[in-house]
């Protein structure tokens, strides 16, 4: 904690706060999480699990962890600071004004990116929101908030001790089902209609009239200028049967998103993560901006030689 000065609080919460902080060693800005442990093993033992997943995740769509300690009962987890904040706070800046259908698809393939990540290491986010995506000064676009994650071998007890805010919650938790990766795809298509519309798709004058609507899962459909495809995708989100829904690597390999994923990968990302994204989207036109990017290491190394 000696290492770091507090410079302003961001987000305050029933777990504590987060907090822009500089690292006095090297004068970089970073976001800590300070989160009071409770009292009893077993729960500040459930409070860890936020670090311990954070730290297992490594991908350019995916809040960078830097470090995590205790002091005086807290848990501080630092990671990597969103100058521009949340994707929440990003759509009130909106004021009813639409968002382009390009940078939609560009935010929303970051997101499934980060998704897809998360879930080839077999944990699953469990709250998925706009307030949990953050969004950095050059573009890009972070998951965040691994506060409700689990790892998917163990026992999911998500329909009783949910919390959170209801408007992402997919049919079957409604239905006392087990939470899966097609539960974090629900999730992720609420953002997306919210991108489209700067609405939730499901809203109700009460949680009764919520959950029928989306058990029912009828909506609003989008603004008629957005294409046919982005259309597609959400009503592809919103299959009500979890196993109808797509995975993120499907939606990932599909024609309008693939196209995207290219423009998500600047050089600099490619030669970090280049391999590592490949294999995780299986994503062929992938391939020649890998070549491409191989021959000119090759070009630049018998340049130096
Ligand atoms: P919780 O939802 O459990 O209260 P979050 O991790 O979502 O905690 O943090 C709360 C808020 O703080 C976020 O919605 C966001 O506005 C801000 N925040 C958290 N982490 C970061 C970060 N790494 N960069 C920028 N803003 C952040
Ligand atoms: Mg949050």
């Amino acid at each position: 904690m000696d290492d770091y000065v507090v410079l302003r609080v961001i987000g305050q919460g029933s777990f504590g706060r987060a907090l822009v902080v500089q690292q006095e060693s090297s004068n970089r800005l970073f976001a800590m999480k300070e989160i009071r442990l409770p009292k009893s093993f077993s729960n500040a033992q459930n409070s860890r699990k936020e670090a311990v997943l954070l730290a297992k995740m490594r991908h350019p769509n995916v809040v960078a962890f830097k470090e995590s300690f205790e002091a005086d009962g807290h848990l501080y987890i630092v990671m990597e600071y969103c100058e521009e904040g949340d994707l929440m706070q990003r759509i009130k800046q909106q004021k009813g004004k639409l968002f382009p259908e390009d940078m939609i698809l560009n935010w929303f393939t970051q997101m499934c990116l980060g998704v897809n990540h998360i879930h080839k290491k077999r944990v699953l986010h469990r709250d998925i929101k706009s307030k949990n995506v953050f969004l950095t000064q050059n573009g890009r676009v972070k998951l965040g908030d691994f506060g409700s994650a689990r790892l998917l071998s163990s026992t999911m007890a998500f329909a009783r001790t949910y919390v959170g805010t209801p408007y992402y919650v997919p049919p079957e938790i409604w239905e006392n089902l087990p939470y899966n990766n097609k539960s974090d795809i629900w999730s992720l298509g609420c953002i997306l209609y919210e991108l489209c519309t700067l609405r939730h798709p499901f809203q109700a004058n009460s949680w009764k009239n919520l959950i029928l609507k989306v058990c029912q899962g009828s909506i609003r459909p989008l603004p008629s200028h957005y294409s046919y495809d982005l259309q597609y995708i959400v009503k592809q989100l919103f299959k009500r049967n979890p196993s109808q829904r797509p995975s993120a690597t499907t939606l990932l390999c599909r024609g309008s998103l693939a196209r995207h994923v290219q423009k998500c990968l600047p050089p600099e990302i490619i030669a970090e993560y280049g391999e590592q994204i490949l294999d995780e989207t299986k994503i062929s036109c992938l391939n020649k901006t890998r070549k491409r990017e191989r021959e000119k290491k090759k070009k630049q190394k018998t340049c130096l030689t």
